[in-house]
């Protein structure tokens, strides 16, 4: 027999997915506002349960291999919230001439309550060239993202590429050239955040500045927050020398995709990622600049093509490291900030 209850579940529930199944359209324009609503919904359920969802607001993949149905339900496991998951464009894409992989709207056909959408990942050769520039600022104009994926301005090898003997990603483009300018501009005028991938250098700090200054208005996310490859070439960047940055610059944002305390850079043979004592707590520096300055950072995993079946692994991390920050400043840096700077308004 059916119940008055199960009417009501089938009524509630029917007319909402029906509803977000509609939020591309035909003129591949994302709704955002659809959109929003069904990221609440997610994450207010998943708050319901007793659990804390965070908006992974950096991970990317190879588009032509990625197990779709296979993530949305890793997520749904681990309660991962939301994921900008952007398509990497590689070089053999590049070589066919795509200067646009349009992954997010493939997410959001099945999966729109789950995946924001985001611009592509920018390495060489497809940063530096002016067409793949142009791709993202038309499909930027034609609101098929929300934000612009994480572009590699200064990027040392990966460790695994070192282990491959992989030097393709070792980029260096002055973030003040004119890629530099370009894209601060295009955060300026669409007011839609970027993501930047910039090694802690003294030499580089300067040209940074100098860009955030120029560009007040640009929505900036420095990526992997304290990751310092070789930290005899970083004496500036200290946590007083981050709340200095955050003080100046309204718009500037960290994400937290950092290592473990063990995690070792090979080809310095240290341990990058500085939050972390040698036995493992996070530094009391970095944890009171996070807490003093919370909307300022943001969850990520940083998975990769390379490593997106470690999801689990990579959510355990990122939660080891949440967890040692008082309870409202993790739900501030696990979905709130992320959510202010998507919809400019507090989570509610
Ligand atoms: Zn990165």
């Amino acid at each position: 027999m059916i119940t008055r209850r199960d009417l009501l579940k089938t009524f509630c529930a029917v007319p909402f997915l029906a509803f977000l199944r509609r939020v591309v359209t035909a003129q591949d324009i994302v709704d955002f506002q659809q959109l929003k609503s069904g990221y609440a919904h997610r994450l207010k359920k998943i708050l319901a349960a007793g659990e804390l969802p965070y908006i992974d607001i950096e991970s990317s993949c190879n588009s032509t291999k990625l197990d779709i149905d296979s993530i949305a339900k890793s997520m749904d496991r681990l309660n991962i919230g939301l994921m900008a998951l952007s398509a990497d464009i590689g070089r053999k894409q590049f070589e066919r001439g795509v200067r646009f992989d349009n992954l997010s709207e493939r997410l959001l056909a099945n999966y729109p309550d789950r995946f924001i959408p985001v611009g592509n990942g920018g390495q060489p050769p497809a940063l530096t060239s002016e067409d793949f520039l142009d791709a993202q600022e038309a499909a930027a104009r034609k609101k098929q993202m929300m934000l612009l994926g994480e572009l590699e301005f200064r990027h040392y090898p990966s460790p695994r590429q070192v282990k491959r003997g992989d030097t393709d990603r070792d980029v260096r483009m002055p973030i003040d050239g004119p890629t530099g300018h370009r894209v601060f501009s295009l955060s300026e005028r669409s007011g839609m955040a970027f993501q930047i991938h910039y090694e802690i250098e003294d030499e580089l700090l300067t040209p940074l500045e100098k860009m955030l200054g120029q560009h007040p208005k640009a929505k900036v996310i420095w990526c992997h927050l304290a990751q310092i490859r070789y930290i005899e070439r970083a004496s500036r960047y200290t946590p007083e020398y981050v709340a200095a940055l955050i003080k100046r610059f309204p718009n500037l944002y960290f994400d937290t995709a950092f290592g473990d305390a063990a995690s070792v850079y090979p080809p310095s043979n240290q341990r990058h990622a500085r939050v972390w004592t040698a036995s493992g707590s996070l530094k009391s520096e970095w944890r009171d600049l996070i807490v003093a300055y919370p909307k300022r950072f943001l969850s990520a995993l940083d998975l990769g093509q390379d490593r997106l079946e470690r999801i689990a692994e990579y959510d355990q991390k990122h939660r080891d490291f949440l967890k040692r920050l008082p309870t409202d400043t993790q739900h501030q840096v696990a979905y709130r900030s992320a959510w202010s700077l998507l919809f400019s308004e507090d989570f509610g």
